[in-house]
């Protein structure tokens, strides 16, 4: 029986062990998890809808302590890690109401014919979670996966398993024996689940291991959901309000010490007021708040990227003070340019990495200039603002703000950033089987 021994990134120290789920007994945990979704699933969508509403009322009780958890493992400053783990609980109650609006039958009717679309569950669903949003990332996967009469495997990260395991064990208190089950690992269990007879496959993690699961998945056809990495752009036109603009790219560069998957990651400004801009940015990124990275291969990942920059030409504007450990201090580069490799592959780390442009059609060929397109951010008078973002081939984008939405919207990645998605009805719609049933009349 082997473990694993969760450290705290802040100090090495152990945080706790959970007990690794050995990959032989998944096929096991499939059939119990076939049985148990008959039953969950002949229950009606108010049925389900009351049992996981207790389980949102568990995690509003111990959000405190659970996010506190998560900034222990993970390295997420304790106050944002308690706002996620609150954030997530508050979200039962609405994104229940959403989902029983996406899951309703929908009758439409002519003289002849009623046509009753349904939305049925597929069956079992596997849900593998990633670390930096250790409560948030599982939320957004299990919820719309048992909501919809799923049974589920849920597999938290190996980086932020004890977070995960208390997420679940607010569900599994309340769900019916076989509803759902935790798997613990890495990415041995992780691809034996996606092998494994299983019916849908929610995964959010980096595109690498998202090729690995659709190619795997394909082999029998399985339902995907694939929300992966990015490389988000934000552009400063001329014209912008600096100030903001500013403030926003550090807090959304240096953020979760930049282990965010919509972090700004690279700052495309127009030459009229990129010094200027470049003179607030480092004032803004003094203030930041960051913790450690969340272990040292993380952490080493970014430096070698930051050492080829330097290389290549990229200049260090500003540097952070804190660099012991996994702690890695946060920097301000200027002189980026699109043969660098930190202008493509993404860096989860604490980088403002500014590339000067000088015409608009610059910015937005060099912000489209990647395999991602999770969000993008433009910053400029708003009509203005608006006709650059038009452009851009980003799933979310944010003009004059971040990627903060009215509400009930998709969570979208375009291009290698997203394979299916989550969230708004038409997200959660994803997690079921539509099935179209005619009636003579
Ligand atoms: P990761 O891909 O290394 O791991 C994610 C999860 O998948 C873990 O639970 C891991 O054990 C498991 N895993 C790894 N390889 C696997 C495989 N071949 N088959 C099945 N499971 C496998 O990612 P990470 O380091 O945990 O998270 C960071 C990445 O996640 C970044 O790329 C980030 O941009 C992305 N992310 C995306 C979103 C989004 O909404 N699009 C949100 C959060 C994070």
């Amino acid at each position: 029986m082997s473990e694993l021994i969760s450290t705290d990134p802040s100090n090495g120290k152990e945080v706790g062990r959970v007990v690794m789920t050995d990959v032989e007994a998944i096929a096991e945990m499939v059939a119990v998890a076939r049985v148990a979704q008959v039953g969950w699933a002949a229950l009606s969508f108010a049925e389900r809808a009351l049992i996981l509403n207790r389980a949102g009322a568990l995690l509003v009780e111990r959000a405190e302590a659970i996010g506190a958890l998560g900034s222990q493992e993970m390295g997420k400053p304790l106050g944002e890690c308690q706002g996620e783990a609150k954030y997530a609980a508050g979200l039962f109650a609405t994104d229940l109401e959403e989902m029983r609006e996406a899951y309703a039958d929908v009758v439409t009717e002519n003289k002849r014919v009623r046509t009753t679309v349904v939305r049925d569950p597929h069956g079992v669903a596997v849900c593998i979670a990633p670390w930096n949003f250790p409560i948030l990332m599982p939320h957004t996967q299990v919820l719309p996966a048992l909501a919809a009469g799923n049974a589920v495997l849920f597999k938290p990260s190996e980086r932020a398993p004890l977070t995960g395991q208390a997420y679940a064990d607010a569900l599994l208190e309340v769900l019916p024996e076989g509803g759902m089950q935790v798997v613990h690992g890495a990415g041995d269990q992780g691809k034996a689940l996606v092998e494994a007879d299983v019916d849908l496959v929610v995964f959010t993690g980096s595109r690498a291991a998202g090729v690995h699961i659709l190619n795997q998945a394909g082999k029998d056809l399985k339902r995907v959901i694939l929300e992966l990495g990015g490389k988000d752009p934000m552009i400063v036109l001329d014209g912008a309000n600096l100030d903001k603009a500013a403030v926003f790219a550090a807090r959304n560069s240096f953020g979760n010490a930049g282990q965010v998957c919509v972090s700004t990651e690279r700052i495309y400004v127009a030459d009229a007021v990129h010094d200027a801009f470049v003179a607030k940015l480092i004032e803004a990124a003094k203030t930041t708040e960051i913790g450690p990275m969340v272990d040292a291969r993380q952490k080493a990942h970014v430096v070698a990227q930051l050492e080829r920059a330097d290389a290549q030409g990229a200049v260090v504007a500003w540097r952070g003070e804190r660099n012991d450990g996994n702690y890695l201090a946060p920097v301000v580069l200027t002189g980026m340019g699109h043969h660098m490799e930190m202008a493509h592959d993404e860096t989860f780390g604490p980088l403002a990495c500014v590339f000067r442009v000088t015409s608009d059609a610059e910015a937005v060929r060099l912000a489209n200039d990647t395999v991602y397109g999770l969000g993008a951010v433009v910053f400029g008078e708003s009509v203005h603002a608006r006709q650059v973002a038009r452009q851009l081939k980003a799933g979310m984008i944010g003009v004059n703000q971040g990627l903060t939405s009215t509400g009930g919207t998709p969570w979208v990645g375009a291009g290698q950033s997203g394979y299916g998605f989550h969230s708004g009805v038409e997200g959660h719609r994803q997690f079921a089987q539509v099935r179209v049933l005619n009636e003579r009349r």
